[in-house]
């Protein structure tokens, strides 16, 4: 009995059903969701660490439920992960971020937005097809990123997409950086445009010498491979120094400004 995990001696079987039948319920309504316009999003600012000059935003899926309310990216994006309805979701925002892009650019800001995508996204070519079309003459303005951990999972798939939406100016950000198993020969690869330092790290460098010694290693090998870094989840000033003294490009998270929706952020622009 030693050997059950806790996590499966507190499922009953019973509820072991009701959340697979949960699960199938979600990813029938996740369908409809995007029609009904339930489907909105948060955006992260994005800081240039050494001047503060914002760079642009991380767009957030959220999912405004009838009748759970908003539901967070963890509840529905491993469910849509498991059928065809990623695909639609990644475009329905990728499209939203194009949007966004235009209206800074109405105002007089050359930011870009950062979409996350799923492996199966990057492994489908009517999919890239598709972004590529509705990105036009604004690869600009799009970032995609896809985790470490995904990259692996596809890794020849998305070494096929990666240079046709580079040719048409969009950039691949590698997030999650440090907790995925990617290879430094598919890195190199990849040539990613940008790394983005796990939280994880992040949220240590002050008190671990060990995570400090992880970042800084990240900054030099990003660098070296010609790629940008950015770190995630910054939550005080005192971080963002170090990140910063330690050479670290940008910086997104609570400590800077904290995910907003799209009018918030037209705000800062002034
Ligand atoms: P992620 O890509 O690593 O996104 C960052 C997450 O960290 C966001 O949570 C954000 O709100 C949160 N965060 C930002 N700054 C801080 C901070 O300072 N401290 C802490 N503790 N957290 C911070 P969120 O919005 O709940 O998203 C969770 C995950 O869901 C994302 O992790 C991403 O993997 C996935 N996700 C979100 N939007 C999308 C999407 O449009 N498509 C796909 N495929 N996945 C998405
Ligand atoms: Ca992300
Ligand atoms: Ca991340
Ligand atoms: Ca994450």
């Amino acid at each position: 009995a030693d050997a059950i995990p806790a996590s499966s001696s507190r499922l009953t079987a019973g509820a072991m059903r009701n959340a697979a039948a949960g699960d199938t319920m979600l990813m029938a309504e996740l369908r409809d969701a995007i029609t009904r316009g339930e489907l909105g999003y948060c955006l992260q600012p994005k800081i240039d660490l050494r001047s503060g000059r914002l760079l642009g935003a991380e767009l957030l899926v959220r999912w405004e439920h009838p009748r759970f309310g908003p539901l967070e990216p963890d509840a529905f994006v491993p469910i849509a992960e498991q059928t065809d309805t990623i695909g639609e979701m990644t475009l329905y925002l990728a499209r939203c971020g194009l949007e966004q892009c235009r209206r800074w650019a109405a105002a007089g800001e050359r930011l870009h937005v950062s979409v996350n995508v799923s492996a199966n996204d990057l492994a489908d070519p009517r999919l890239v097809d598709a972004i590529i079309e509705a990105t036009g003459s604004q690869g600009h303005c799009l970032m995609l990123e896809i985790t470490e951990t995904a990259v692996m999972r596809e890794p020849e798939r998305v070494a096929v997409a990666l240079p046709r939406l580079r040719a048409h100016g969009i950039r691949i950000s590698v997030d999650d950086f440090g907790v995925g198993h990617s290879s430094l020969v598919n890195l190199r690869r990849l040539a990613p445009d940008e790394l983005k330092i796990d939280r994880s790290f992040v949220a240590a460098v002050l008190d671990s010498a060990s995570d400090r010694a992880i970042v800084r290693a990240t900054i030099q090998l990003g660098h070296e491979l010609g790629a940008s870094v950015v770190a995630e989840g910054i939550e005080d000033e005192a971080t963002r120094a170090w990140l910063a003294t330690a050479g670290c490009d940008s910086g997104q998270g609570f400590g800077i400004a904290k995910p907003m929706p799209a009018a918030r952020f037209m705000e800062l622009l002034g």
